[in-house]
């Protein structure tokens, strides 16, 4: 049952610049897969073309067996939750109004919205009755990341796209978080690709692992066991 198919997926940018190249991948459902390389070989670019950020220059995206580009974005954003660094959060807005960002926007009422604010805090580890009137900076790293799940997964989207989503969290605050949201993910049958440049965390973390190479293409698209060489 595959949820996300790329096929023949290519990014040249304007300057000529050749991100991806003829990517070809399948995500099954319920599936976690990490996207792994060096800097500058395209797995932001992939994540932005799957995201509708950035259009493809060719290739198909399906998403749940519908073609992602003929989707409006609004609808889009209904299926697909985005997680970034730390950045990603609003740093005028208290962390309930972040958590209530997507309902906000598909015209929930307030109270809906104020009670799924409080379910999502819930669900990822923070009282609401102790965070949700707080601003982002009055958060550490790990605390923020938590919000940028709990904003994510707002309209209960099936799809999770995650970029570097634990890079800015220290190392012994990561391991924590890493395992608390691989049970969360599992728990709540999300198919997520997560993109990182960390080896460790890809085998760590992904049911599968995809390896890209210089210039966007797909080195390798396995088990973390076979990815690291064993048998
Ligand atoms: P990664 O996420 O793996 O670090 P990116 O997808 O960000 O890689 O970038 C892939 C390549 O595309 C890099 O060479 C990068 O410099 C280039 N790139 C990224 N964004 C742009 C852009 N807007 N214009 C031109 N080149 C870009
Ligand atoms: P307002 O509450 O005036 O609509 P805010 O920007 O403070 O504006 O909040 C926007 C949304 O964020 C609220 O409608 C609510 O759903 C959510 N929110 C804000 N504070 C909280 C809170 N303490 N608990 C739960 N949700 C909250």
């Amino acid at each position: 049952d595959v949820m996300i198919r790329l096929r023949g997926l290519s990014k040249t940018y304007a300057d000529g610049t050749v991100a991806v190249q003829e990517l070809d991948l399948d995500v099954a459902r319920g599936e976690l897969i990490c996207l792994v390389g060096p800097s500058g070989c395209g797995k932001s670019t992939t994540l932005k073309m799957v995201n509708r950020l950035i259009e493809p220059t060719s290739g198909t995206i399906e998403i749940d067996g519908r073609d992602a580009t003929r989707d409006d974005p609004v609808e889009l954003r209904r299926r697909i939750g985005y997680v970034i660094q730390q950045v990603g959060l609003f740093p005028h807005q208290t962390i309930g109004a972040n958590v209530a960002t997507v309902p906000s926007l598909l015209g929930w009422d307030r109270r809906r919205t104020r009670k799924r604010a409080e379910e999502l805090l819930h669900l990822v580890g923070l009282d609401p009755a102790s965070y949700a009137d707080r601003y982002p900076h009055q958060l550490s790293g790990g605390q923020q990341q938590r919000v940028g799940v709990a904003r994510a997964l707002a309209a209960d989207p099936p799809v999770l796209l995650m970029d570097e989503p634990f890079g800015a969290v220290d190392p012994v605050v990561r391991g924590r978080l890493q395992d608390e949201f691989r049970a969360l993910q599992q728990r709540l049958g999300k198919t997520v690709v997560l993109v990182t440049h960390d080896i460790d965390e890809a085998v760590r973390l992904g049911d599968r692992v995809a390896v890209l190479a210089e210039g966007g293409r797909l080195a390798q698209y396995d088990t973390p066991a076979r990815v690291l060489g064993q048998p």
